[in-house]
């Protein structure tokens, strides 16, 4: 059994599920959205993140660098050639102002339900849990990410999965009888958008949904909604059509409003971030999103996580 990369483990969530969770991001995704807010999720292996408002200028990362990989621009700025590194971490111990970190550690299964224990007494209180999420979670060794969540599932934990749903189904089964919900992402309907957006057509994806809901998986659907790629009237229409001929079990739907809080991720990793084509939907048009799934028979939407 292999360790999978962990970048995140976000304590006290209230936007992952039901309840105050703890979101547990696991590293290495199959597709990559031009909308994501984590970039440093998309690969499977570890990062280097730096952060140039920390960052004094000092050098101890350039004396420090065994690849040669950090050196002062000709205005005396540090940049990291991303080609020279190897993502080794020394100048990390060497940063005393901790501008420089790498996204992506191993966790012991032991370690992580060690972490993850400590905070029950809020899962308890508050009808929360665990949340497993990336990344892509069904995308890791899979026998990792069945005894996790089966060892969570026995401490009696409600144990959700947000995925994008681009992963063998068979991942999906073997998940399923210790998962209380699956947050499932449906990003665009039209297989060729979603290969322009997202790198993947959706055939799997919306096959797996389908299979899902008619194993009895419980569902919450989520749709990442951004003006300028699928924030409209007719896209809406078409998420309640698909999932009504398919009779899709739906628990709950939530609307995703776009942001762009990850454009200072992409700084860190020194990747361009160009989302020039996309907007916030507005309140109005949400609004209008939720009451057209309202009419149609479904009770349980939500705007935001
Ligand atoms: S060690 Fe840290 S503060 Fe000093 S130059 Fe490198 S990144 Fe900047
Ligand atoms: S992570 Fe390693 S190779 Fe990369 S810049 Fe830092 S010291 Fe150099």
């Amino acid at each position: 059994m292999s360790t999978p990369l962990i970048f995140n483990i976000q304590k006290y969530s209230i936007h992952d599920g039901e309840g105050i969770r703890d979101t547990v991001f696991f590293k290495g995704c199959p597709i990559a959205c031009q909308w994501c807010h984590n970039p440093e999720s998309q690969s499977y292996h570890p990062d280097l993140m730096y952060y140039q408002d920390r960052c004094t200028g000092c050098g101890a990362c350039i004396r420090a660098c065994p690849n040669k990989a950090v050196s002062y621009r000709e205005d005396h700025k540090v940049v990291t050639d991303r080609t020279l590194c190897n993502v080794c971490g020394t100048c990390t111990d060497y940063c005393v102002f901790n501008a420089r970190e790498v996204a992506g550690k191993e966790y012991e299964i032991d370690e992580l339900v060690r972490i993850l224990d400590k905070d029950r007494m809020f899962y308890e209180q508050s009808g929360g849990g665990i949340t497993l999420s990336g990344g892509e979670v069904l995308a890791q060794d899979i026998d990792y990410v069945e005894e996790l969540t089966r060892r969570l599932y026995e401490r009696g934990y409600s144990v959700d999965i947000d995925t994008c749903g681009e992963v063998p189904y068979e991942h999906i089964k073997r998940v399923l009888p210790y998962v209380d919900t699956f947050l499932y992402d449906i990003k665009l309907l039209d297989p060729e958008l979603h290969k322009k957006y997202t790198g993947v057509d959706n055939r799997l994806i919306l096959e797996n949904l389908k299979k899902l809901s008619a194993d009895g998986g419980k569902i919450n659907i989520r749709l990442p909604l951004i003006t300028g790629v699928n924030a409209t009237d007719e896209y809406i229409q078409e998420v309640i059509d698909f999932l009504h001929d398919n009779q899709i079990s739906v628990y709950r739907v939530n609307l995703l409003k776009y942001h762009d809080t990850g454009r200072g991720k992409y700084a860190k990793l020194e990747r361009e971030y160009d989302n020039s084509e996309m907007a916030v939907p507005d309140q109005e048009w949400l609004d209008r999103a939720v009451a057209a799934f309202k009419q149609s028979g479904y009770q349980n939407i939500h705007i935001g996580g």
